[in-house]
């Protein structure tokens, strides 16, 4: 078999990035090791920026993103019993989408296959060969029959344990990282959120995100340590530590009801360098995770396929090296700005158990310098809402 891009992982970049380029006419075949049903049974991310819903539109995959998703101009930070919101677009004239990533990918996958392109679901054994030469191939197993694909380019869409990294040779790639001593532990719930908002709540005990996917599903977290293991959490256990974190008025609104998920992500910052190594390019997870904190992981994948569709329609239309020369470096210019600001927001919202007094005051004089000073504000909210691509 023969196709211009090979895209390994059908998570929301290699889904976006394969609508954009079956648009533009460029051909493609995606792989995943997993089906369709495990990808939509994933809950993750659900904070959209706006460049990310207008590359939704571009895919032609945004109509029911435009009914359902919720608008939302600002968003709470709550420490010391109070509550201090950040108006999104009073700050910086821009606003968020609350819409989940399952739905996201729900919409890519549908229009995917109303555009009738390829997709191998349940495939083994993904290997990547010859991408230091012009003529790049996949080969993999699909109920154990070994098929190969050759193409022009392959993107690694493939997350952070993905082949496509790992595929790279030692010493052609630099990695930056740093783990935190704490994960979050996440609860979905069919229940009303406990606001019309997000509420990100800095306490003694630890970090709390009141969130949601719509006005009748809740998606709330608190911090756990790190090597705590979600067997130990009841809801009962949850709703009370939740509460526990939260200003009165906000813990007395909160409406329980049981679970129907409930999992524990552990926090780390990771970036490899550089993205491209001849005809492969990492995209998305497989080349950087953030912690949740900033709601930058998703929006992260969507700049990179942004980037590196404008590369490949170059390659392919233009016939010009130019676009996929520049990949790298401009995908990375965001990357970092984004890597930045969600170390900033977890540093100043979670509870270090090895911190110091003195780092314990910082974290209250910056909370106390954001509610206080219209730039510290500003540089919060023009980073929430997105950086331009
Ligand atoms: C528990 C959790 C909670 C999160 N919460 C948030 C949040 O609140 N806000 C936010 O912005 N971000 C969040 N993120 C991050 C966000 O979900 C990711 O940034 C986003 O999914 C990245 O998309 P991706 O397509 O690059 O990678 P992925 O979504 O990881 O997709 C990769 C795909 O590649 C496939 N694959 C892997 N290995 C292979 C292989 N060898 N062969 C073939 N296919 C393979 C996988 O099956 C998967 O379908 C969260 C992530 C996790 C794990």
């Amino acid at each position: 078999m023969r196709t211009q891009v090979v895209i390994v992982g059908s998570g929301p970049s290699g889904l976006l990035l394969g609508q954009l380029l079956t648009g533009a006419g460029i051909d493609n075949v995606i792989l995943d090791r997993v089906g369709k049903g495990y990808i939509l049974g994933r809950v993750r991310a659900g904070v959209l920026e706006r460049g990310t819903v207008e590359l939704m539109r571009r895919a032609g995959a945004d109509a029911r993103l435009n009914a359902e998703g919720l608008t939302h101009d600002g968003f709470s930070i709550a420490f010391d019993g109070r509550d201090h919101r950040i108006d999104l677009a009073a700050l910086t004239g821009q606003h968020v989408t609350v819409y989940g990533q399952t739905e996201m990918t729900r919409d890519l996958m549908a229009a995917r296959e109303a555009a009738g392109t390829s997709t191998f679901h349940e495939v083994e054994n993904v290997a990547l060969h010859g991408f230091d030469t012009d003529r790049p191939y996949v080969t993999y197993a699909k109920d154990g029959v070994a098929r190969r694909i050759d193409c022009d380019v392959i993107a690694g869409c493939d997350g952070f344990h993905g082949v496509s990294r790992r595929s790279v040779p030692a010493g052609a790639m630099r990695t930056f990282e740093r783990a935190y001593p704490f994960g979050w532990l996440g609860v979905l719930a069919e229940v009303p959120p406990v606001s019309d908002e997000l509420v990100y709540a800095s306490h003694e005990r630890g970090f709390a995100l009141c969130s949601m996917r719509s006005m009748t599903r809740s998606r709330y977290y608190v911090q756990v340590s790190a090597d705590e293991r979600v067997e130990n959490w009841s809801d009962d256990r949850f709703w009370d530590e939740l509460r526990s974190r939260l200003p009165r008025h906000h813990a007395e609104a909160v409406t329980t009801g049981a679970s129907f998920e409930k999992s524990i992500a552990p926090l780390r910052s990771f970036v490899a360098e550089p993205l491209r190594f001849g005809r492969l390019f990492l995209v998305g997870d497989a080349a950087h995770i953030v912690p949740p904190t900033g709601a930058k992981g998703l929006n992260l994948a969507a700049s990179d396929v942004h980037y590196l569709f404008d590369g490949l329609r170059e390659f392919f239309l233009d016939k010009s090296m130019a676009g996929i020369g520049a990949y790298s470096g401009r995908a990375l210019a965001r990357v970092w700005k984004a890597v930045r600001f969600s170390w900033w927001m977890t540093t100043l919202l979670h509870h270090f158990p090895e911190g110091t007094d003195f780092e314990h005051r910082i974290q209250d004089a910056e909370l106390d310098y954001l509610t206080h000073s219209h730039a510290a504000a500003t540089a919060l909210a023009e980073n929430y809402v997105g950086l331009p691509y």
